[in-house]
């Protein structure tokens, strides 16, 4: 949520939390690449009218201004550019804007706050109307739909802010502030102080608005060629032969994918068979030797193992289907890579405008997440290589009967709620919530189960709208008090499914945090949390109870130790696909110059070298590449890691939860601190900062009450 975003100018794209888990990722982080002053333009006078103007202000506003003025003449002067105007513009700017006492200075930070939020949440609703044809479940999508949604209306709104000057009020006026500065005076400032800080940091690049346009285009592209890359799993053929997979399965990689091997495990008779089925495929999308034809496509049967592909023998669908006489199975060209390619070209050319942050890699770890790269990867790397990991693969193993396969990174079998199976599960879910309206209809008997008064659930309920959805499901946040926040959620004709539901209650937590933590909180620009990993954490929150929603009995002592077995096992896993996803970006810009196929060839081996450090010891397998399926990847501009990062923050932000006994209460009071640096967040919530202890002593724990029984 970094540099314009709180201020709300750019939030039209950022805002689309999605699960971290289950659904597509369509957060546009885009519009977080920001650019930065060009000191190299700056005119030759500037320096003596700095002079001038600080005596002149100095003289009339007195002693106590000294640092103010200073500040304000220096960050001025940094982003004054020969067009802005001669000496006599800026001298007259300078004087004519400079709050040189507190009641004028109120005046102005309160005007401001007011009017961006206004700003940020219509651009917001503009941006949200017209996706709408892309996001919701709507019929087709023209191509001038895809147009529509690349487009973003507040492209040009910095430009415009520095062409009018207001971005240069702000820089005279509000300080501007570095990373190592938050972390180290963040935790004794004022609330105001903060809400200071997140305005000036709007204003703290200058970006062309064609740059941040061309980052919002390969996004949407690169999202719309992942939200149609279905795998018809009736169509697969097992290495017997064999279809093993129901007519109509219509799976979305990776995420359907992933979640269908994860509820393999209750298939006794046939789950090992389409587990392995599966994973063969992951492996075909990721190594791109996947046949074009069988993509998004029920006409055409497909042995993943042999590669061999026929017309389909059997119908499961009314789609209209373009089968050949004899298919072919030539290999998807490198588009996979090709799309991640375009999001990284589109990104790399912000860099000359950024240069405190001069790589996405740089923007996303110091602007957005303001938890260094190397302090990231040192708590990915604290979680891979922990001595608990060979003991829970070895009860993994125990349970399983037999020795891991590279699939069972995605073991579900600690899931507390795995007593039920998918079918009784999906029927449970379609009989309550038929359409997406009845699902509406439920949030306020849903938030009080989850321990919020009947004043704050309503509340909370006429505060969220449920939208039909293209994807899997996202969450998309209201951007000023009058508007609401947007559930989008996956409803089949049968009604809702299971998979379904578990995501729109993840997608819930993201709305109850977005309208506390805008609706409820003290300034507008500090609206929100930290950075998406505690939206995505407090998001798991509610996940984590979707079995009780249901009616079903909440877990006992011996489920919640299940449950942290499970999150421990998928923070391993997303641990290892961040750490692939943040070296594949390395590797780009390393390598500037490389054809689809050489990011392909490297993303292959950088997952084999991720996998074989930290994976291989455990599953006894070299060089699987599984770690790469992940669609993040190819359109969220590196923002995988925050869902390990996620996990651990959720796991604290759990225990606090614990501690106060309810959850309503306790998550409303932590989403309303807002949006300061995650370690202040998270001192606030749970007295710590962010770290794994908390997951590993409680994973040690519920290992030894697993073994003790
Ligand atoms: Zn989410």
């Amino acid at each position: 949520m970094r540099s314009a975003v709180h201020l709300a100018l750019f939030t039209a794209l950022v805002t689309v939390f999605v699960s971290p888990a289950h659904s597509s990722e369509i957060a546009m982080q885009s519009s977080k690449v920001s650019a930065a002053p060009a000191a190299e333009v700056t005119p030759s006078w500037v320096k003596d009218s700095v002079a001038k103007m600080k005596r002149e202000l100095l003289a009339k506003y007195g002693d106590s201004q000294s640092e103010r003025v200073q500040r304000g003449l220096q960050q001025v002067a940094e982003f004054w550019r020969a067009e802005d105007g001669d000496a006599a513009a800026f001298e007259d700017f300078v004087r004519t804007n400079f709050a040189g006492d507190q009641a004028t200075l109120d005046t102005m930070f309160n005007r401001l706050e007011s009017l961006l939020e206004q700003l940020g949440g219509h651009m917001h609703k503009i941006n949200r109307e017209f996706r709408q044809q892309s996001d919701l479940d709507l019929g087709s999508v023209l191509p001038f739909d895809e147009i529509i949604a690349g487009y973003d209306p507040s492209a040009h709104v910095i430009d415009d802010f520095f062409q009018n000057k207001l971005a240069f009020v702000v820089l005279l006026n509000f300080p501007l502030t570095t990373l190592d500065q938050r972390l180290k005076d963040g935790p004794s400032w004022s609330r105001r102080q903060w809400a200071e800080a997140r305005l000036a940091e709007g204003f703290s690049k200058r970006i062309p608005a064609d740059v941040n346009l061309g980052i919002a285009q390969a996004g949407a592209q690169a999202e719309q060629y992942i939200s149609e890359y279905n795998i018809w799993t009736y169509h697969l053929v097992d290495a017997q032969g064999q279809r093993v997979f129901p007519p109509k399965m219509r799976l979305l990689s990776h995420w359907n994918l992933r979640d269908e091997i994860k509820a393999d495990y209750a298939d006794s008779s046939n789950g090992l068979a389409k587990q392995r089925t599966i994973q063969q495929v992951m492996e075909r999308i990721v190594t791109q030797t996947i046949p074009a034809v069988v993509v998004n496509n029920p006409a055409v049967d497909w042995n993943p193992f042999t590669n061999e592909v026929a017309t389909a023998a059997a119908k499961d669908s009314d789609t209209a289907s373009s089968a050949p006489a004899k298919p072919s199975n030539a290999r998807e060209p490198d588009a996979r890579y090709a799309m991640l390619q375009k999001t990284f070209f589109a990104s790399k050319k912000a860099d000359p405008y950024s240069p405190t942050a001069p790589t996405l890699i740089a923007r996303r770890f110091d602007d957005d997440r303001e938890i260094p790269e190397a302090r990231v990867r040192a708590m990915l790397e604290q979680v891979l290589t922990s001595p608990l990991v060979p003991q829970v693969a070895k009860l993994i193993e125990s349970r399983l009967k037999r020795p891991l396969e590279p699939f069972d990174v995605w073991y579900s079998g600690f899931r507390p709620g795995s007593q039920y199976t998918e079918a009784q599960l999906h029927e449970m879910v379609a009989k309550k919530y038929p359409t997406a309206q009845a699902y509406q209809k439920d949030i306020p008997n849903l938030l009080m189960k989850l321990g919020f008064s009947p004043e704050r659930a309503q509340y909370v309920a006429n505060n969220i709208v449920v939208d039909p959805a293209r994807g899997s499901g996202h969450a998309m946040g209201a951007e000023m008090r009058d508007e609401k926040a947007h559930l989008r959620t996956r409803v089949e004709k049968g009604g809702m499914n299971y998979k379904g539901f578990n995501i729109a209650v993840h997608e819930m937590g993201h709305n109850v945090e977005q309208t506390f933590s805008l609706n409820d909180i003290d300034h507008t620009l500090l609206k929100g949390v930290p950075n998406t990993a505690f939206t995505e954490a407090l998001a798991f929150v509610f996940q984590g109870h979707d079995l009780e929603l249901l009616g079903l009995p909440a877990p006992d002592a011996r489920s919640l130790a299940e449950k942290t077995l499970n999150d421990f096992w998928g923070t391993y896993e997303i641990a290892g696909v961040a750490l692939v996803d943040m070296a594949v970006w390395h590797w780009m810009y390393e390598h500037p110059q490389a054809t689809p196929k050489e990011l392909n060839d490297a993303t292959l081996q950088i997952a084999k070298d991720v996998w074989n450090n930290y994976y291989a010891p455990v599953f006894h397998k070299k060089d699987v590449v599984l770690l790469g399926v992940y669609s993040h990847m190819i359109d969220s501009f590196l923002y995988l890691p925050d869902y390990p990062i996620g996990h651990l923050i959720a796991f604290q932000i759990e225990e606090q939860i614990k501690k106060a006994g309810s959850i309503g209460p306790e998550f409303e009071r932590m989403a309303k601190m807002g949006d300061v640096t995650p370690d202040l967040w998270m001192e606030h919530a749970t007295g710590k900062p962010v770290g794994p202890e908390a997951l590993l002593a409680a994973t040690q724990a519920a290992l030894n009450a697993v073994e003790r029984r």
